[in-house]
């Protein structure tokens, strides 16, 4: 039996449009992962190897499960969706076990994408091996690395790897061969957040004088994330107003509440 943290996606209904203010990690990703999968003929040709891995790096809710998928929707691949926080396993192997079979049904579904999101939790460099956890963790991490050393860079098979933080990997993983692609994926700037908020509110019924670039200019700091939660949230302030369209106040009211939101996160955090 498979693993229940594998989620498996014939394919993704993700598409690059949907992504704002993340043109040019697009562009890369395109070339790096979606042309080889699709023309891995003009590679050969040419007598050069696309990478097998890249590593999305940045602050959490700003797009890199929504690009993985996308990629694997426009490359025509498979997505597998793997978390690394639940390799960590409780029983000697078991990580490993779960590492293989990860890859086995990369290459029974190929063309294949396998993400591995939070990939530093079992990619992060460790001074010590002391506690028996920390040694499984340890295997799992090497399983995969010769997982990924196993295939070649033509197979069908690609992994997209995410982290919010690449000071703590391992550099083992990124050695030439493995994850040696790294494509950051920052926090929007205000034309991104402009086109974050264009994308949600073209879905939503809003009233005539919302400004996308005003909203965009008073965001700051806020992830891709955090402006979805902001117009899901000034829908439900229209509602609970009993109004069918959502208004420009609506949309500050909520960014107001997200921002608070934030903060206190924040303070957690601290
Ligand atoms: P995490 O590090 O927390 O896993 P992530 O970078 O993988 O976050 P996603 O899961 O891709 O972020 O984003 C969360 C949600 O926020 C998405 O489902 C999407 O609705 C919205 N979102 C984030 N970034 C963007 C963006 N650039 N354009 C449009 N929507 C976005």
């Amino acid at each position: 039996p498979y693993v229940k943290s594998m989620e498996i996606i014939d394919r993704p209904n993700i598409t690059y449009a949907e992504i704002g203010g993340l043109e040019e990690q697009i562009r890369e990703l395109r070339e790096v992962v979606e042309l080889p999968l699709k023309k891995p003929e003009l590679f050969r040709e040419i007598g050069i190897e696309p990478p097998k891995g890249v590593l999305l790096f940045g602050p959490p809710g700003t797009g890199k499960t929504m690009l993985a998928k996308a990629v694997a929707n426009e490359s025509n691949a498979t997505f597998i969706h793997v978390v690394a926080s639940e390799f960590a396993q409780k029983f000697v192997g078991e990580g490993a076990r779960i590492v293989k079979e990860v890859f086995e049904m990369a290459k029974k579904k190929a063309p294949s994408i396998v993400f591995i999101d939070e990939i530093d939790a079992i990619g992060a460099k460790r001074i010590e091996l002391g506690t028996s956890g920390e040694r499984e963790i340890q295997r799992t991490l090497m399983q995969l690395l010769s997982e990924i050393d196993g295939f070649k860079a033509l197979d069908n098979v690609k992994i997209i790897a995410a982290t919010n933080r690449i000071d703590i990997l391992d550099p083992a993983l990124l050695r030439p061969g493995r994850f040696d692609r790294l494509v950051e994926v920052p926090l929007p700037n205000t034309e991104g957040r402009k086109e974050i908020f264009r994308i949600y509110t073209q879905k939503m019924k809003i009233e005539e004088n919302i400004n996308n670039e005003i909203l965009a200019n008073m965001t700051e700091g806020f992830s891709g994330a955090d402006i979805k939660n902001s117009c899901v949230e000034a829908g439900y302030i229209a509602i609970r107003n009993d109004r069918n369209v959502v208004t420009m106040n609506d949309m500050l009211e909520a960014i107001d509440k997200i921002q608070k939101k934030k903060s206190i996160n924040k303070g957690i955090e601290r």
